[in-house]
């Protein structure tokens, strides 16, 4: 009989050595997830990703919460305009990296204005988000250096720490922190304590002003991942910094343009002098060609709209707040969200595939978040929130989650 793989991770310590056989392995794995009749990944959208889509398989539109758009401005007609006004005036690609002359002035502009509204003095563009927490971590730190991790963080990060050594520390675990710093303050020249903003899986805020505390005083750097925070959190969306009073107090935030800017891309913001470091040695910008000219003109206009429209971020938090007290009242557990990502813990990962199934059966697309991407008991469906969702939307997902719950117990036992 064939081998059950519930979790990728039993597929993986099944692996063969040699990548085809592992490759030939893989369609296993791949049978099973079909076996449980829900596509959940590599679905092709026959439409912009937002609240709603036209995806492969469906004659009508789902309500889709895949989406990490959080203020819907990949779809906006002036970040659409913005782009097409700079591939008519600069051409479709910069084709060159920023160090040897592929830098534009937009991307100078942007660098300035996302700089400043971190509350840092300067800033470096990315390609992607990815690209910036691997390429400024291989630079910054080497075999006498320590990262220490929160649990959480995400892949990214953990990409650039292959050359220098690693602590984990517990999740906004202070005291911990604290033990950590105590005993790695004399091992090592640079201490760089990395969490991010808001975590992607939990939805959840780090513990920033006390982690602040401690890095001062024990002279160790603090590196904040504010991917998810930019643009939703603090009262002008300038991000979690913000959401705590703590604007300038980090050494180094990093963020992409993947989120709430509805783009692509990412950036490092810090001193002026540790930005000129990285302008020669984050070898995912120095290697890399610079982001093109109409990712970075829309980027701007998303910035522009982030600062002048807030309230295209209150109608996020409006519908992050109902669907929020929505799942609460009913019994959901939606683990310690506070942010437009909610988890809806399922913690089997069986069930998380068949409920995904049956909420795109009622047109409604979620993602099934299963191993790697959080510990195989912690198995969720994840929805993202977004300014451009209607309360018709959120009231769909509740009734079909509802319906669902009958047949498989998805509530708080
Ligand atoms: N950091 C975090 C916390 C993220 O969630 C992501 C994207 N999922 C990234 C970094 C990488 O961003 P990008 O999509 O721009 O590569």
């Amino acid at each position: 009989m064939e081998k059950n793989y519930y979790s990728l991770k039993d597929f993986e310590l099944s692996l063969k050595e040699n990548a085809i056989e592992r490759a030939n392995d893989f369609q296993k794995y791949i049978n099973q997830l079909n076996g449980f009749g829900c596509k959940s990944y590599w679905i092709a959208s026959h439409t912009g990703i937002g609240a709603t889509m036209n995806i492969e398989g469906y004659d009508k539109p789902v309500i889709s919460f895949i989406a990490n758009d959080y203020l819907g401005m990949s779809q906006r007609e002036e970040t659409i305009y913005a782009g097409i006004e700079a591939l008519k005036k600069y051409g479709t690609g910069a084709c060159a990296a920023q160090v040897i002359g592929g830098y534009l002035d937009i991307h100078k502009q942007l660098e300035e204005e996302i700089a400043s509204f971190v509350g840092q003095e300067d800033a470096i563009l990315f390609s992607s988000g990815f690209g910036a927490n691997a390429g400024i971590l291989r630079a910054l730190l080497g075999k006498n250096d320590i990262a220490l991790t929160d649990p959480f963080i995400h892949t990214s990060t953990l990409a650039g720490l292959h050359g220098t050594n690693i602590k984990r520390i517990g999740h906004n675990d202070l005291e911990y922190l604290e033990m950590v710093l105590k005993e790695v303050k004399d091992q090592y020249e640079t201490k760089l304590v990395i969490i991010d903003g808001v975590y992607s899986q939990d939805g959840d805020l780090s513990a920033l002003p006390g982690i602040i505390a401690l890095c001062k005083k024990y002279d160790a750097m603090l590196m904040v991942d504010d991917a998810h925070g930019i643009g939703v959190m603090g009262a002008n969306g300038r991000g979690t910094a913000e959401h705590f009073d703590c604007l300038g107090q980090i050494d180094i935030i990093t963020g992409t343009f993947s989120k709430s800017f509805g783009c692509v891309g990412g950036f490092a913001a810090a001193s002026k002098k540790l930005i000129q470091y990285l302008r020669f040695y984050a070898d995912s910008n120095v290697f890399s060609a610079a982001p093109t000219p109409q990712v970075t003109a829309s980027v701007l206009k998303a910035l522009e709209l982030i600062k002048t429209r807030p309230e295209i971020r209150q109608k996020l938090w409006d519908n992050t707040n109902y669907l929020r007290k929505e799942l609460m009242e009913r019994g959901f557990d939606i683990g310690k969200s506070v942010s437009p990502i909610f988890p809806i813990m399922v913690r089997d990962n069986k069930k998380v595939y068949q409920i995904a199934k049956m909420l795109q059966e009622r047109g409604i697309f979620t993602i099934a978040i299963v191993y790697p991407a959080v510990r195989t008991k912690e198995a969720r469906l994840r929805v993202s929130i977004l300014s451009t969702h209607e309360k018709e939307h959120l009231d769909c997902l509740v009734s079909a989650l509802e319906e669902i719950n009958q047949t498989i117990p998805i509530k708080k036992q």
